[in-house]
């Protein structure tokens, strides 16, 4: 196969710029996503770089090695900035610039400027340094999981050793005559590579901005805006898929007298008692129990483990809890739940959880009868627990 340098530069300039102009759309469309706006600019400046490495012996040697490569550091330095705002993280302007000034001063120095190996040595010393310090921004075995987080790590991280495995080659090898087809040869192959990683670079950061969304996306329709817990959908799949194991207890909560607070302290201590409920019912329901609100003043959790008397004695805990709530708002407002005990299910059928929650609807139906602030148990005959 035969690169050829002018070619291969023109195509791999041409990719850089539809591929940078259409990163920068899918930024425009989601500009939440700034990561995207740096990968575009890294790719329209990266083109730049390219463009003047493909001018070598047209344009003078200091436009075509020295600002060349620091317009491509700086490049490599924007992909790193792109991944660091993909984590929340600062973007170090600093370090940024550090590539290519570092570059630029070295440069600035006749002996280093006159040797092509010290001049490859620390180029590619300081673009493989930003690969894999972007590499290592992206990866995140325990964090946020992303199914494209792992490949864009390792392309990147394979990126920074190619770049790198160019100082000892430096070394060992014979230093190539300076002519101009050796070092059209390596401007077509180092445009090859890049060519393919900016393809690769720009799919993967796209797919981890359409990932992250569609996980928020998730999240939200599985979420109660007002106290951030599981809804009602979310809840009732967790139920069903703990239910096609074995039997549950599901404990039904409805806040007593709710519409009076509402009606004495307004809506928002209203909702501050509905977060403040669900703080406290966290805080003592045991560790990973599924917990969601079904609607209004109704919550529900399942306890997949428990018996009759477990359920009801951590339902018993949860109502003693929510006894001695005090709102930050109005510290003086007594807030009590009543709460329905239903134990059953394992069945498979999938209309289980539905049935449970209309036992222990019907058992909290009696708890409100008899005066409120209990626990009722649903059974054959409806038990009051202590
Ligand atoms: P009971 O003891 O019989 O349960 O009486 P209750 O007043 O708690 O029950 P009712 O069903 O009459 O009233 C529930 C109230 O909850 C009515 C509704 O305005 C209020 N509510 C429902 N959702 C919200 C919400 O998101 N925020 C606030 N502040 N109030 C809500
Ligand atoms: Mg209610
Ligand atoms: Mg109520």
């Amino acid at each position: 196969m035969k690169l050829d340098a002018p070619t291969m530069v023109t195509v791999t300039v041409f990719v850089m710029v539809v591929m940078g102009a259409l990163t920068l759309l899918s930024w425009s469309q989601a500009r939440q996503t700034r990561a995207l706006g740096f990968l575009g600019a890294a790719q329209l400046v990266g083109a730049a770089a390219v463009t003047l490495f493909g001018l070598r012996g047209l344009v003078p040697d200091w436009l075509s090695i020295g600002v060349a490569n620091a317009v491509m550091l700086g490049a490599n330095g924007l992909i790193w900035s792109g991944a660091r705002s993909f984590e929340g993280r600062r973007v170090p302007l600093l370090w940024l610039a550090a590539g290519p000034v570092i570059w630029l001063a070295a440069c600035l120095v006749p002996p280093f400027y006159a040797s092509l190996g010290a001049r490859v040595i620390l180029c590619s010393a300081l673009a493989g340094l930003y690969c894999a310090v972007t590499a290592r921004t992206l990866w995140h075995p325990g964090g946020e999981r992303l199914p494209s987080r792992a490949p864009a790590s390792i392309l990147l991280a394979s990126e920074a050793l190619l770049i790198w495995a160019r100082i000892p080659a430096t070394l060992i090898l014979p230093t190539p005559p300076t002519g101009i087809p050796g070092q059209t040869f390596w401007v077509a192959v180092l445009s090859f590579v890049g060519l393919l990683y900016t393809v690769a670079v720009s799919v993967l950061f796209m797919a981890l901005a359409k990932e992250r969304l569609e996980a928020e996306q998730r999240r939200a329709a599985e979420t109660d805006p007002l106290t951030g817990i599981a809804n009602r959908r979310a809840l009732a799949s967790e139920a069903r898929r703990a239910l096609a194991t074995g039997p549950a207890a599901v404990l039904l909560f409805d806040l007593d007298h709710f519409k009076r607070v509402n009606d004495t302290f307004g809506h928002a201590v209203g909702d501050a008692v509905l977060v403040g409920f669900c703080t406290v019912a966290r805080q003592v329901l045991p560790a990973g129990t599924a917990f969601g609100r079904l609607g209004g003043e109704e919550f529900a959790c399942l306890l997949p483990t428990a018996g009759t008397g477990e359920a009801a004695r951590i339902a018993e805990t949860v109502r003693l809890a929510v006894a001695t709530m005090r709102p930050d708002l109005v510290p003086s407002l007594a807030v009590t739940v009543s709460v329905g005990v239903a134990r059953g299910g394992g069945t498979g059928s999938a209309s289980e959880f539905e049935s449970l929650l209309g036992l222990a609807d019907r058992a909290l139906y009696q708890a409100k009868a008899q005066g409120r602030d209990r626990v009722v148990l649903a059974g054959p005959e409806l038990r009051q627990v202590a």
